[in-house]
């Protein structure tokens, strides 16, 4: 389908990127990998006058690795994270969740700023955001400002970002090596948006119980979601079959899915359970896959 009119413009300036949304007053749109964008045009869900290109924003591109963690620019593309040397040691749950986006010609575009931007509820980026408490670093005409992964999306494609604000940067806090973890999603095909996926995370007390445990779910909700009931079987308990059965009927009992044409809610709902059970037992096992 051809997409509706829109002028275009491709700034080399953050600051002019900034001040040409700003000019539109909420006509306007950025265009990152245009991976979700351009579909929104050609089905008419989207109809900017304008759109604004951050190709020409090198500085929207950086990867950097610190012992405060890993801060990845919005421009950061699913397929540079997959590449990267360093960044499977640094935040391997990333690493694993961006091995579930989409497939390989998205991948080549698709960018980290944009997909949290457009805030999919069934996208696995915006889950690992919330679930590892990253903030997302923004610019707009009021001035940077960083905002927590838990305060950022507000809805199905709803996020809290003002028109004449772009994501410059999404800082992720550091990840012990010895963290143990588990990803776990179903799909109807590799690459598919997920049914419902499962990020598990935790780290151990001496006496190798769970501590600070984090569980976030995606898919199953008009957002990604913590899992605060979950989070609360695990903590302070060794992470054994019987712990394990609990945070399973934890999760099936914290969710509330909708039916759509892929599954029923209860499918869904039943669907989640087995993605913590699967997502813990690979993290207790130290081996953890997705
Ligand atoms: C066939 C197909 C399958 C896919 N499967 C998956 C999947 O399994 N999992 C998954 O997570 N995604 C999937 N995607 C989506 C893909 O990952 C997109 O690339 C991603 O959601 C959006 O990134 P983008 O860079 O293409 O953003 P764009 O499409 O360019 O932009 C998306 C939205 O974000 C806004 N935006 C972009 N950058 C910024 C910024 N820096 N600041 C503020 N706003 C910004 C845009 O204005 C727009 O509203 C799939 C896409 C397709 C076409």
């Amino acid at each position: 389908m051809k997409l509706p009119a829109f002028e275009y413009a491709c700034p080399t300036r953050l600051s002019e990127a900034v001040a040409l949304l700003a000019a539109r007053n909420g006509d306007a749109k950025l265009i990152a990998g245009g991976q979700s964008l351009v579909p929104m045009l050609a089905f008419r869900l989207a109809a900017p006058a304008l759109l604004v290109d951050l190709r020409k924003l090198p500085e929207l591109r950086k990867i950097e690795i610190s012992t405060k963690g890993v801060v990845l620019g919005s421009m950061v593309r699913w397929c540079d994270i997959l590449a990267h040397a360093r960044l499977g040691d640094a935040h391997p749950l990333l690493l694993a969740a961006v091995a579930h986006v989409a497939h390989y010609q998205i991948r080549n575009r698709g960018t980290i700023g944009g997909s949290i931007a457009h805030a999919d509820p069934a996208a696995e980026i915006p889950g690992i955001v919330l679930s590892c408490e990253a903030e997302i670093a923004t610019v707009g005409t009021a001035g940077p400002r960083v905002i927590k992964a838990a305060d950022f999306f507000v809805g199905p494609l709803m996020t809290v970002l003002e028109p004449d604000e772009i994501i410059v940067e999404i800082r992720f806090p550091a990840w012990p090596a010895q963290r143990r973890w588990g990803f776990q999603e179903f799909a109807r095909r590799r690459g598919d948006f997920a049914m419902a996926a499962v990020a598990v995370w935790y780290d151990q007390d001496d006496g190798g119980k769970a501590r600070d445990a984090h569980v976030g779910a995606i898919g199953v909700g008009d957002r990604p979601q913590r899992l605060s009931a979950v989070e609360a079987v695990l903590n302070g308990r060794s992470i054994d079959d019987a712990t394990i059965a609990q945070a399973e009927a934890a999760a099936c009992a914290a969710v509330d899915p909708q039916a759509d044409i892929h599954a029923s809610a209860d499918y869904r709902r039943a669907l989640v359970g087995t993605m913590v059970e699967r997502a813990l037992k690979s993290a207790c096992s130290g081996s953890s896959k997705s």
